[in-house]
């Protein structure tokens, strides 16, 4: 009798580590429960547009002392008034970039076409915010700026295009004398050693907070003649247009950067 109420425990015993070994195997909600790290928290901006908390702000009104002058790094020449500034057309005054050199980042900017803009095609409020300055003899990574509002000219080459490349996905443009926004995610090219394309770029942009480019992949540079191509560059600064036609100046505000780790 002694053994047999030791095998009936024996049986009981690896029963229960049979079921134990089956319920360890079976999924549970907690297996796929990240806790940690924790991301940061960020206060979002009061209004939609508004920088966050941990944002760089390029611009917010009151001075050019974020940027220089892309041909030169003198101090930016272009014109602050009432909290907005404006591309400034005179001889020797051209684009502006960033002092700062970025690699990738979420951005922010507001942009309006005056409401007297005359011309037509790419000759109508023509300007750019480059997402990677990379050089004054670079063609660079253009985000177009222009009236696209009822002004034709090539799709790859309107507001919301990236130049030459990326059709937008819609025409979100606001009317020439109201402020539009861009909400831009840069992901930049990765090289190797030699100076080869590891990985290419891509670009998301968001026009007046409508998705107009959708993680694009881009070929290159954005070059007004040919077939774009990749130049190995690390960070960069950003850089707006002063396209130099006979169109009204573009104004910027509310400028502001944060860096994608
Ligand atoms: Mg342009």
């Amino acid at each position: 009798m002694r053994n047999g109420k030791l095998l009936v425990l024996a049986v009981l015993m690896s029963t229960a580590a049979f079921v134990s070994a089956q319920q360890a195997g079976k999924p549970k909600p907690e297996d796929t429960e990240v806790w940690s790290p924790e991301p940061p928290v960020v206060t979002p901006g009061a209004t939609c547009g508004a920088a966050p908390s941990d944002a760089m702000v390029l611009f917010d009104g009151k001075n050019l002392n974020e940027w220089v002058s892309a041909q030169d790094h003198t101090p930016a020449r272009w014109v602050v008034a009432g909290g907005v500034m404006t591309v400034r057309k005179a001889p020797g005054v051209g684009n502006i970039e960033t002092k700062r050199r970025f690699k990738n980042y979420q951005l922010h900017v507001e942009w309006k076409i005056p409401a007297d803009i005359t011309g037509s095609g790419q000759a109508r409020g023509n300007s750019g915010v480059f997402l990677a300055s990379t050089g004054p003899g670079d063609d660079g990574y253009e985000l177009q700026v222009m009236d696209s509002y009822q002004n034709k000219t090539y799709v790859n080459g309107m507001a919301g295009s990236i130049y030459k490349q990326a059709i937008p996905l819609a025409n979100a443009n606001r009317k020439p004398g109201e402020w539009q926004t861009y909400d831009i995610v840069w992901m930049a090219p990765e090289f190797h050693a030699d100076g080869s394309l590891k990985t290419p770029a891509y670009v998301t942009v968001f026009f007046n907070g409508v998705l107009v480019e959708n993680h694009f992949q881009l070929k290159g540079q954005t070059l007004y003649i040919g077939k774009p191509f990749y130049k190995e560059y690390d960070r960069a600064p950003i850089k707006l247009q002063a396209h130099g036609d006979k169109s009204e100046p573009i104004s910027y505000r509310n400028i502001w950067v944060r860096n994608i780790p």
